[in-house]
């Protein structure tokens, strides 16, 4: 199959209304420029420097999305153009992002990134902390900020018991955090190739799927 035949695939088991990010990291941009041609749009990479490169040389109505851990540092170099940030990790982050933003004049799409997995490896807030941090009023002073809900990334596990049980989390998260945040606060981002369509049964409104699509990576 190649990338167009997978895509079509994908998109007609993903309930209307379910975003479909096609996660590109370490994949060359003509594979990227075929998955544009067939429709899609929506693309995710893990590192500042390979989205920024390959924005400059593909079409400008892509919408990029950062789904990996991002240093305060290298925020400036996708706040020009990335449409969102849907690891947003800590607050430290987020300021960063909110003071990018704001000398681009721009609003930049936010998830929060909320670690329920059990590796004490992944990265995202503790929600203990997360509260008292969304508690301390600091989304009100982040105009150039708009949180749009909350990603996870599931235990890496084939225990299909144990990956219900981490979106199961991540869903009540998200039940909980919306009144805070109001309409704009409608995005639950799980799943990935392996579990999507469990993922799609708690709920999820944008799957981010790289292998599926784009073959396995070379690291
Ligand atoms: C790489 C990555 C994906 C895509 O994983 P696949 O298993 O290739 O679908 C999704 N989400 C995040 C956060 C990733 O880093």
């Amino acid at each position: 199959m190649n990338i167009a035949e997978r895509l079509h695939r994908i998109w007609a088991t993903l309930p209307e209304g379910v975003q479909l990010v096609a996660v590109s990291k370490f994949h060359p941009v003509e594979r990227i420029q075929e998955a544009y041609d067939a429709g899609q749009r929506i693309f995710g990479e893990s590192r500042p420097q390979e989205m920024a490169a390959k924005a400059a040389v593909l079409p400008k109505d892509i919408e990029w999305s950062m789904i990996g851990h991002l240093q305060t540092n290298k925020v400036k170099m996708i706040a020009p153009f990335v449409s969102m940030i849907a690891s947003a990790d800590s607050d430290r982050l987020i300021a960063e992002v909110e003071k990018q933003a704001a000398k681009y004049d721009r609003v930049i799409d936010i998830l929060l990134e909320v670690h329920v997995a059990e590796e004490e490896t992944k990265s995202g807030w503790d929600i203990t902390e997360l509260r008292s941090y969304i508690d301390s009023g600091a989304f009100e002073a982040m105009p150039h900020i708009r949180v749009r809900g909350v990603m996870t990334i599931a235990t890496n596990t084939n225990d299909e018991a144990i990956i219900r049980r981490d979106f199961d989390k991540i869903r009540s998260i998200f039940n909980e955090l919306k009144p805070r945040f109001g309409e704009a606060f409608d995005t639950l981002s799980i799943g990935m190739s392996d579990d999507y369509p469990i993922a799609l049964e708690y709920g999820s409104t944008m799957v981010r799927i790289g292998t599926a699509i784009f073959g396995a990576r070379e690291y």
